[in-house]
């Protein structure tokens, strides 16, 4: 078993090293992350400029690939050129924070896991709500033991798995429940401040507040205290509409001027 592990992090964020220590019970571990923190950063690639990688020694416990780059790119550089052999899997985390609801489009863990489904292999992103306590190792031994199950006959290659883990302070997590995405969004606001130079700054701030009416989804079941499982796919199309919108009588485009 070779295992691509990648974040959105940054190559020395914690939740990566604790997924490494996991993962390297199961086999041959690489990593490849962006060597800054690309929070949010979604499925966004280097297009107009090289990647640097740098291959670096972190805490002195294992070397990685690090990525001057976005999340996708790590794993794209990662699996088309910099890792031998080609990885049996993809593991994106463990982020410092939840990856659910809406936060699934915009997160680069997410994305980097998506990316490794993009090429073909299964994948896993692995994140972890925020709480009292931040624990990382707690949530790797958790993340390891679902992926060794998933692998076992459910994450077939090219298909995706979310993963969140609830902040794990006492009595948590309480099971785990397989649910769609939940669509509620945040309640974000901007805190403004003077800038310099006459300009002004925006600090985005805001949280779940409605956690939706439907308690099927990952958003309240991590809530709750379970650990979500979420099957994603790459493509966006709403299929229950394809069929009205091809029925609309649609004019000539070669007569529009
Ligand atoms: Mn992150």
């Amino acid at each position: 078993m070779h295992i691509l592990l990648t974040n959105d992090d940054g190559i020395l964020a914690p939740g990566l090293a604790a997924m490494y220590r996991e993962l390297a019970r199961l086999g041959q571990v690489s990593v490849a992350a962006p060597d800054s923190a690309q929070s949010a950063s979604a499925h966004a690639i280097t297009i107009n400029a090289p990647l640097t990688a740098s291959w670096v020694h972190v805490q002195n416990e294992f070397h990685g690939w690090s990525i001057g780059g976005r999340p996708a790119d790590c794993v794209k550089l990662a699996v088309s050129q910099l890792v031998q052999p080609r990885p049996d899997l993809v593991v994106s985390g463990i982020n410092d924070g939840a990856n659910v609801s809406i936060n699934v489009l915009y997160s680069g863990t997410v994305a980097a896991a998506a990316e490794g489904a993009l090429l073909g292999l299964p994948a896993v992103a692995v994140s972890l709500e925020h709480g009292d306590e931040l624990d990382f190792g707690g949530a790797a031994r958790i993340a390891r033991g679902i992926i060794e199950l998933l692998l076992h006959q459910h994450l077939p290659a090219g298909k995706l798995i979310n993963m969140n883990i609830p902040s794990l302070t006492e009595g948590r997590p309480k099971g785990i429940r397989v649910v769609p995405q939940a669509v509620q969004i945040m309640d974000d606001y901007y805190v403004e401040q003077a800038g310099p130079f006459g300009t002004k700054q925006f600090w985005l701030r805001g949280s779940f507040k409605d956690f939706g009416s439907d308690a099927n989804t990952d958003l309240r079941a991590l809530r709750d205290g379970f650990v979500t499982l979420t099957p994603l796919h790459v493509d966006l199309t709403e299929r229950s509409r394809l069929a009205d919108l091809a029925d609309v009588d649609w004019p000539d485009v070669t007569q529009f001027r």
